[in-house]
């Protein structure tokens, strides 16, 4: 097989979620249609349920869930899927954002009783700035939920996007629905297997045969999808949203979701650059790193960083390019598999997903190349919006240097961001997060990890703003305000709440102050 139909058989995918949607359960529904060929980290099994726990940090466990991310690989037919997990806990989307840059397409998964949450319409928004396709898979539809127009409304006049039908429920949930293929008139009828663990029954009925079976609810699915209309695969990926309905649980649903996958997604393609160019899927391997990983084993601290492979082929022991420093990275030690059981890969594809090992100087972000090929540089990993801050201090003066080191390290992994403020110095940085979360990770992997304790103290701020080095001082004696830089370089106005970022737009209509974008790029 060539090395363009090795991409053009791939879909790399993730969904996103509020908590309690579906997602592990749908996770497992895919791996019962479609088979794991491989895994990158551990699926995260709740409770006694199948699934490799990942217990690596024992935060993980105490709490119940799951703070690292991982990559599944199924085989469907011909088709390869790769599936990188999110992390669940919304404190931790800064590490979802990430996985959402290593995508080609998102499968959105909503409650069909609880419609679009918050969490999901924060990862949609993502998506959006990203221009990733979303496909929307309605879950849960065996029991009592809102009606379905109703939730195909509220979705689409948030999201903006163009709903195209795949299926459309037939019946409300019980023991026994059917979904409408769109694009046929048929209808599948479901009868749910107890407990969900093996595939439903299933019975594919025309059009009569589902008037009779159905009676008053098949004619009404039937008005009720005419509305709409049905997927057309050339549609433009990103004005249009493929809908589907089904039941991740009983298994109901998810093979048309695995055929939308197939048909709808795109594959990997050429892939943007930081400079004017893209760079072509079938030339020399390349890839950038979008999640660092430390201590997956206890007994060596090891950090693993996952790479989204953009073109070429990837082969175990290559000697890559590490374009920051154009230094040699030797990939003698990648894995496509590890958690508890590692396992070695020998080669890998766009769209794939390779763990490195030894990866202690790489950051997330950065780009690896193969140096037989052009040098290429993948454009930076967007810096997101923080809502947390408290000021961090070494417990242990005589830890002074563990300090510093413990923390270069976890601003390189993405676990916190830093910003240092003129009034508190090098010693005193200001951690900033998405979730407060983030702050206990740090904190954990500081005193475990790098043997230095710390203490934090919690600021009273909630908005972070871009504002111009030369405009800062005008604004930091007021109350509520901090000045701070971020790595990059940037000046932050750290403000109590946007109440005061509006006023202070009043009071000093000379001052500037710029909302950060949820995603920089
Ligand atoms: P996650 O937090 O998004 O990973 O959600 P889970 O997969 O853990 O599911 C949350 C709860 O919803 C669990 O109790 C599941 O058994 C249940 N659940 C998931 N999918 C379905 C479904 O299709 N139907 C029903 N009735 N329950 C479901």
């Amino acid at each position: 097989m060539t090395l363009y139909e090795q991409a053009a058989r791939r879909r790399t995918i993730a969904v996103i979620s509020h908590p309690d949607a579906g997602k592990s359960t749908l996770t497992e529904a895919l791996a019962l249609h479609a088979q794991v060929i491989g895994e990158a980290g551990a699926v995260h099994g709740k409770g006694n349920r199948s699934g490799v726990v990942s217990d690596w940090l024992e935060m993980e466990q105490k709490r119940g869930i799951s703070i690292t991310s991982a990559a599944l690989q199924f085989a469907w037919g011909d088709l390869v899927i790769n599936l990188l997990d999110t992390p669940g806990h919304a404190d931790f989307s800064e590490d979802t954002y990430r996985v959402l840059t290593a995508v080609d397409c998102a499968v959105m998964l909503i409650d069909s009783a609880k419609g679009l949450e918050p969490q999901t319409y924060k990862l949609f928004e993502v998506c959006r700035r990203r221009n990733v396709p979303v496909i929307a898979f309605i879950n849960k539809w065996d029991r009592p939920g809102r009606e379905a127009l109703e939730l195909i409304d509220e979705i689409t006049d948030r999201l903006d996007r163009e709903p195209q039908l795949v299926t459309w429920p037939v019946g409300i949930g019980g023991s026994e629905f059917g979904l409408l293929d769109a694009a046929t008139g048929d209808v599948h009828a479901y009868r749910k297997a107890p407990g969900g663990a093996h595939l439903a029954e299933e019975d594919t009925l025309s059009p009569a045969a589902a008037d009779e079976h159905f009676g008053e609810d098949a004619l009404r699915a039937r008005e009720e999808a005419e509305l709409l209309p049905a997927l057309d695969s050339d549609a433009p990926k990103a004005s249009v949203m493929p809908i589907l309905f089904g039941a991740a649980l009983g298994n109901i649903g998810v093979r048309q979701l695995l055929a939308t996958v197939d048909q709808w997604a795109p594959a990997p393609g050429d892939r943007p650059t930081q400079s004017e160019t893209e760079r072509p899927v079938d030339s020399a391997f390349s890839g950038f790193v979008f999640k660092m990983q430390a201590g997956m084993d206890p007994k060596h601290r090891d950090h693993v960083a996952y790479v989204r492979v953009c073109s070429g082929t990837f082969e175990r022991g290559m000697i890559l390019t590490h374009e920051p420093t154009k230094r040699a990275f030797a990939t003698k030690y990648a894995l496509s598999i590890f958690g508890r059981d590692r396992e070695v890969a020998e080669r890998a594809y766009p769209g794939d997903v390779v763990g490195l090992v030894n990866a202690a100087n790489l950051a997330v972000g950065d780009t690896l190349y193969d140096p037989d090929g052009p040098a290429v540089t993948f454009p930076p990993m967007p810096v997101f919006e923080p809502e947390h801050f408290a000021a961090a201090r070494v417990a242990d003066p005589s830890d002074a240097k563990k300090f510093r080191r413990g923390m270069d390290k976890l601003v390189q992994e993405g676990v916190v961001q830093r910003l240092i403020s003129e009034l508190r110095g090098d010693g005193n940085p200001i951690l900033a997060a998405v979730g407060p979360l983030q702050f206990e990770v740090a904190s954990h992997r500081m005193e475990h990890e790098f043997g230095a304790r710390i203490v934090l103290d919690t600021l009273p701020y909630s908005v972070a703003q871009q504002v111009a080095a030369e405009d800062a001082t005008s604004i930091s004696h007021l109350a509520g305000v901090e000045i701070a830089r971020r790595h990059d370089g940037v000046t932050l106005a750290l403000l109590r709440d946007i109440y005061l970022a509006r006023s202070i737009g009043r009071t000093h209509p000379d001052v500037t102050l710029t909302p950060l974008l949820a995603d920089a790029s």
